[in-house]
Parts: structure tokens; sequence; C-alpha cells
């Protein structure tokens, strides 16, 4: 099983999409479920309604999955591995108060070294620790550290080897007794078989540890790891989330097809034969080990390059952007000059308003008079020859007032083109002017 495991804390960014997608790729591949868990650990960060979100993100996207489980929901199991781990001595109970732990970091930081937990409490005798229980101190589980290197080999990155050191004793239940991210991470993984993990390289540091907290529970089947490298901003540095092309909501709202953006995802920092593809295609030709090693750079232009590809896909232009399809054709002469679907749309909302510039209103009251007080021609030429017989306008006195009627811009699209698709309600739409 292969799993896509989302923290409910924040907008779905780029990043965790692309994850998504891989999964939902090779899942398909090889013929694994897919198992959506979200990671709820952290009462304080969960925001109300994310999981939701996100669940219709990756319907939005065609990302089908075979389950949805929250973390949250096996608490009681990982609070069992943590005392199991107790009992087999790889675990110990730490009193450690947070005021000393800063000070030793402090302290760490001030001498330019990495703080590594000191390991007062491991050797604590079980009389002692019974005793402080009972004062009601509060305490922690820490999870010793291994007595080995942990390596491992990266389906995109290769070979790691973590230190003890590296590992470190860590926290693997806090004192309200709900796990840590890396306990409860590690946990699941083995309770759902998952074979291999893809996700964002920013949880690098993280696989020694869940490695180590499966072994010492005695977990001996082999999961395999794939870190994907981080995205860039355009201009070199790690694309934050805060950042608004980060966020796939705002892209939507932009007006990015999910076809376009899940293609784009899948092409940075890949190469293939084509480059315009629908997720479903994908899965023939992907390869998540040839996915390159190297930071990928988000590049907007190329994103609204492969935006304008896939709405020309679009057969209903009119119903898909909700619509009534009398507009088709405009919509579509709209289409052919737009990157995005907002783009297409403010310029059709633009037609039903009022006029918004005065350069030309004396030629546009003598035109529109002349359009509203006659027959229009089936032709352009014919009605172009008519109107400037009757108003003596011509060149831009004529096109420019003339647009404006029609589409409320000065420049864009040709008359001709635009008289032919408008014609049947070209006469409502030049009254509104
Ligand atoms: N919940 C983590 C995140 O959203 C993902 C953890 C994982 O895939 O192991 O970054």
């Amino acid at each position: 099983m292969l799993r896509f495991a989302p923290s409910p804390t924040g907008d779905m960014h780029v990043g965790n999409l692309r994850v998504a997608i891989f999964n939902y790729l090779v899942a398909k591949q090889t013929n694994d479920k897919l198992l959506i868990r979200i990671e709820d650990t952290d009462k304080e960060r969960n925001i109300e309604g994310k999981d939701k979100e996100i669940l219709a993100l990756l319907d939005l996207f065609g990302i089908k999955y075979d389950q949805v489980v929250y973390q949250s929901g096996n608490f009681h199991i990982h609070q069992q591995m943590a005392k199991q781990l107790l009992d087999k001595g790889k675990a110990f109970v730490c009193f450690c108060d947070e005021e000393e732990l800063n000070k030793e970091r402090e302290k760490a930081k001030k001498e330019k070294r990495p703080y590594r937990y000191s390991g007062k409490c491991e050797n604590l005798s079980s009389k002692e620790v019974e005793k402080l229980i009972k004062e009601k101190k509060p305490f922690v589980i820490r999870i010793k550290k291994p007595e080995s290197d942990i390596e491992f080999n990266d389906e995109i990155k290769g070979e790691f080897k973590f230190s003890p050191f590296d590992v470190d004793s860590f926290v693997i239940l806090r004192n309200d007794y709900t796990p840590t991210y890396n306990f409860a991470c590690a946990v699941d993984d083995m309770l759902y078989d998952i074979s291999l993990v893809i996700r964002g390289e920013d949880h690098l540091s993280n696989t020694p540890k869940q490695i180590h907290i499966r072994k010492s529970l005695g977990y001996d089947k082999d999961i395999k790891y794939a870190h994907l490298p981080i995205i860039l901003n355009e201009e070199g540095k790690k694309l934050s989330k805060r950042e608004k092309h980060a966020s796939v909501k705002w892209l939507l709202e932009e007006g990015f097809m999910p076809e376009a953006i899940a293609n784009y995802l899948i092409l940075l920092g890949n190469s293939f034969e084509k480059e315009v593809f629908t997720l479903d295609e994908a899965v023939e030709f992907f390869d998540l080990k040839k996915v390159s090693r190297a930071p990928a750079k988000f590049d907007i232009e190329k994103l609204k390059f492969l935006n304008k590809e896939h709405m020309k896909k679009i057969d209903n232009l009119a119903e898909y952007l909700g619509y009534h399809p009398q507009y088709e054709e405009l919509l579509k002469i709209f289409r052919d000059e737009s990157a995005t679907l907002k783009e297409i749309k403010e310029k059709f909302e633009a037609v039903f308003e009022k006029a918004k510039d005065d350069e030309y209103k004396n030629e546009r009251e003598i035109i529109k008079k002349e359009i509203l007080e006659n027959e229009l021609e089936d032709n352009y030429d014919d009605f172009k020859k008519r109107v400037m017989k009757n108003t003596g306008l011509k060149g831009k006195k004529l096109f420019m007032p003339l647009r404006e009627l029609f589409i409320n811009q000065k420049h864009g699209a040709e008359i001709k083109d635009l008289y032919q698709a408008m014609k049947s309600y070209l006469k409502e739409v030049v009254k509104t002017r």
C-alpha cells in the first residue's frame, strides 16, 4: 500500500500536491492501494475543515484513493506501542522539563554544537520513576538512540547513513500521551503495511528516526523511501508556503485548470517525450526512479503554456464556465488570447458592462445609434460598408469604438470574428454601452 499523509494544518501547497500525484501514479503502476492518512496529531496546529478541503482537492485533481484514516484514531495503538518499547527497555520515561531542556539547547547554541538530549533520565531506576510518577511530575517517553548506524537507500536520492548521534534519544509520546509526528508516522506506516513512502525532501532527516522506531518494535519488513526534491521559486530560493503561487487554492482561483497543474507538477524535475498530458496518461510513462535529484524551479510561464494547451481541449467551453451556450463562439475567441480561465471570464464579463473609456465616446454614440436603428447584415463586410457610409467614420475612429461597443476593449480580437460570433445578441450588448 502507498500513502499520502497530509497534515490538516494549512492550505495544500504545490509540494504536497506533487507528493499526492506521485503516490497516485505509482499506486496505479504497481496496482497497489492508496491510503490517505490525515496526520492530525498536533491538536494545536490542526485547522478545522482543512481535512475536508484536502480530500475535495484530491477529488478535483482526479487522485483516486482507497481509504481515508485519521491518525488520531490510532492514538490508543501508539500508546500501546510506546508501552511495549518501555517494557522492552528500548524507551525510557523522561522528566526533564522544558525550562531545563531550553537551557541545554541554548548552551549548545552558544558553544556552536548541535543540541542533543543529555541522557539524564535514561538511567533512572524503576523506583525513582515510580516515585516521580506518584508525585505527579509530568513526563514524556523517549526512545533510546540506536546502537549502530541507520542506513537506507532512497529511490531518488541514493544512499544515506545516519549515526546514533544524528538520531538521538527523541520523544515519542508527549506529556499528554499523544504521539509525536515521527512516532505516529512510523507506527502507522507499519500498521497499514506501507511498501513505499513518497514524500517531500524536508522529511529526509525524519527517516532514520522512523526506521529506528520500527526496528525497535521488532518490525523487520523493509519500507522503501523516495524523497522528492524541493521546489524553488523563481529566484532560486525554497518556494515558501506563504508565497501565493505555492497555494493550490490560489492557482485554481487564478484560473489554472487542475489538469494543467497536475501536468506541470509531473513535468517538474522530469523529462518525457511529450509535454502535454493528463494524469492518467502519465501512468504509462512516469518513472519515479528518473525524477531529478536536483531541486526544481517553479516556472509560472511554463504553467501558463500548459494551461493554454489544456484549455484548448475543453469541448463545451460555455458549459464548463457556467455560461449560456449561445456564447460558445465568443468564449472561444477569448480563449485563444488568454492564459487562464480567469482571463477568459474577465474578458467575457466586461462585455456586459458599461463602457469604461471615454476617448471615443462621441464616435461610439454615433455607431451605437447606427447599429440599434438598423437590421444587422449576415455578412460582416456588408455591415462595415454600411456603417462607414452612414457614419462617415473610418480607420481608428471606426474600429476602436466598434470594438468597444462589441467587447468593451479597444484592442483585441478581430472585429470580423467578433461580429460573426456575436451577431445574434449584438444589439443587446451594444445597448449596455
Ligand atoms: N504530514 C506530513 C506533511 O504534511 C507528511 C509526513 C509523511 O509523509 O511522512 O508534511
